[in-house]
Formats: C-alpha cells, sequence, structure tokens
C-alpha cells in the first residue's frame, strides 16, 4: 500500500504562501503580480484548465486578465496580440493556452512571446537555461513534479528514473530535471517514447516512473518494480455515460493495481495537475520581482 503525493494539498500550501506575499506587497503599497492567459477557440478542456488558472489567480490576490480568441483567428493577429502583450508592462507574464487550431503554427507562436515573460517557460531562451541548469521559468508541469518530490523529501539521488514521453512540455524537461544536480535530481534517467522497444523491461527496473503520454491505465502493476515511486502525468477525458458530465479524467497509471506495489503514487485528478497551476502562479511572482 503506497503513501499518496497529495498534489492538490501541497498545491494549496504554495498558493497559501504565494497569498501571503501578495498580502504583504499589497500592505507595503505595491501592487500585485499581473498574469495573462490567451485563450483560443472553445475547447472544453483548455477552457476548464485557463478556468481554473484565472480563479485560482483571483483566489491568491494576483491581477489576471483572459483574452479569448474565436477559433478563426489568423495566425498574425494571434502574433499581434502578444506583440501587444509583450509590451505591456502592467503584466509581469502570459500564456498561450495549448493545443492552437491546426491553421497556426505553435512553434512560431511559442517561439514570438517574450521571454522574460514567458511564465510556462517554453520559448528557447527559457528552455536552454533550464537545460543548462540556470535560473529561469521552468515548464509548469515539469517543475511540480520536483517541487512535490522536494515537499515530500523524496531523495532520488543515485536512483533510476524512467520517463514516457518526451514531449517538449512535460517528457522532455522532466528528464533534463531529474537528473540535474540539485535536491531531488541526480537521477539516472531514460527517456522512453513511442518507438521504445521492450518499455515494460526498462520500467520494471525503475525506481521512479514519470508516466507522461496519455493513454489511460497504460502502466500496470506487472509493469513497475515493488516499491517504485509512480507520478501519473496523464489526463485524458473518457467516455462515461453514468458521470454527469459524460466523461471521467483518467490518468496513464492503473491507479487501483499499481498502489498496491508502488511506495509514492500521485492521484489523478489531484495530483501532478492541481502542482501545476501552483507552479505557473510561482513563475508569475518570479517575473514580477524581476519586473519590479
Ligand atoms: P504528447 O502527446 O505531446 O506526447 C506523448 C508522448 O508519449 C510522445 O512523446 C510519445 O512518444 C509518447 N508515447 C506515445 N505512445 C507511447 C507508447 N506506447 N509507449 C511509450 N511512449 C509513448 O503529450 P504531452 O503533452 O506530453 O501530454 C502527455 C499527457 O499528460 C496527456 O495526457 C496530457 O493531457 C497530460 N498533461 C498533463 C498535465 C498536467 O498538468 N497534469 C500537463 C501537460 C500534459
Amino acid at each position: 500500500m503506497s503513501t499518496i503525493l497529495d498534489g492538490k494539498a501541497t498545491s494549496n500550501q504554495i498558493k497559501e504562501e504565494l497569498s501571503q506575499e501578495v498580502t504583504a506587497l499589497k500592505a507595503s503599497g505595491k501592487r500585485p503580480p499581473h498574469l495573462a492567459a490567451v485563450l483560443v477557440g472553445n475547447d472544453g478542456a483548455s477552457l476548464t484548465y485557463v478556468g481554473s488558472k484565472v480563479r485560482s489567480c483571483e483566489k491568491i490576490g494576483y491581477d489576471s486578465t483572459l483574452i479569448r480568441l474565436e477559433d478563426t483567428v489568423t495566425q498574425d493577429e494571434l502574433l499581434e496580440t502578444i506583440h501587444t502583450l509583450n509590451n505591456d508592462d502592467t503584466l509581469d507574464g502570459f500564456i498561450v493556452q495549448l493545443p492552437l487550431p491546426k491553421h497556426i503554427d505553435e512553434e512560431v507562436v511559442l517561439h514570438a512571446i517574450n521571454p522574460d515573460k514567458d511564465v510556462d517557460g517554453f520559448h528557447p531562451t527559457n528552455f536552454g537555461k533550464m537545460a543548462l541548469g540556470m535560473e529561469t521559468f521552468i515548464p509548469a508541469t515539469p517543475f511540480g513534479i520536483m517541487e512535490l518530490l522536494h515537499r515530500y523529501k523524496l531523495d532520488i539521488s543515485g536512483k533510476h528514473a524512467v520517463v514516457i514521453g518526451r514531449s517538449h512540455i512535460v517528457g522532455r524537461p522532466m528528464s533534463i530535471l531529474l537528473s540535474d544536480k540539485g535536491n531531488p535530481g541526480n537521477a539516472t534517467v531514460t527517456l522512453t517514447h513511442s518507438r521504445t522497444q521492450n518499455l515494460a523491461e526498462i520500467t520494471k527496473t525503475a525506481d521512479i516512473v514519470v508516466s507522461a503520454l496519455g493513454v489511460p491505465n497504460f502502466v500496470t502493476a506487472d509493469m513497475i518494480k515493488q516499491d517504485a515511486i509512480i507520478i501519473d502525468v496523464g489526463i485524458t477525458r473518457v467516455p462515461d455515460e453514468n458521470h454527469p458530465k459524460g466523461y471521467v479524467i483518467t490518468g496513464d497509471v492503473a491507479y487501483d493495481e499499481v498502489k498496491e506495489k508502488a511506495s509514492f503514487i500521485t492521484p489523478v485528478p489531484g495530483g501532478v495537475g492541481p502542482m501545476t497551476i501552483a507552479m505557473l502562479l510561482q513563475n508569475t511572482m518570479l517575473a514580477y520581482k524581476r519586473n519590479s
């Protein structure tokens, strides 16, 4: 039976710490941090994510601005919006919620964001700094996982970490951070992906598995070692007629069976997801401090 890595409680604690900082800032006559989000179109999951980011800002006393654009917006119009946000001195940071409609090149858009305002940490300048171990905006999901390991005092130094998925926003940065010097860090990392052969043989040797592929119940108990640490990044909406929303949120890990074998495990929901939002707010505070 494993210990649950409670991302919801930990994120609430981080938000409380940030909220106290904001209260102190306001008491000394300073303005609060200001985060903006750009949402293109009406994708249900994106609306949910952006909604909780805006609500979290309000809860801890940040200013927030939501910019909604039709999914027919042209790439040039979106780039114009980004240009305006880049030059807005009242704004510490902003994000462009992904995915973008197919007619827009995500890479062009993300590269147009001023690195100093790129609190998602997706710009090549920030990604490069992260890879070099320099202070920067670390992408919120990997940052949240590292913070969760840190706050639960899990020592991964010298351990074998297996990351499943090599996306630019989760898997690859995760592999860099886990192997970096620091605490937590110093792990020996294997980065696996869709072309990896004999994946289960590799995950069975892992002391820590970070799964970020987006396939429900992919990681089963027979794929992991006894007492491994299991981090489930996956979020998939699985249709379910019995649920009022018509779907259930499902992780990559077959939670019920894996929790019996793991030492620590993140639930879905309530694990990595809330940590992602907390670290976005943390990055916004960093941007604010640099900006003041
Ligand atoms: P992605 O689709 O960009 O990448 C998926 C990765 O999984 C790819 O690198 C691919 O090579 C790998 N993969 C696919 N099939 C595989 C297989 N059979 N074996 C091994 N590897 C395989 O996804 P992403 O953006 O990194 O997101 C992954 C999941 O994490 C999704 O469910 C997403 O919704 C979720 N996510 C959650 C958060 C959060 O805050 N919790 C944040 C970002 C993404």
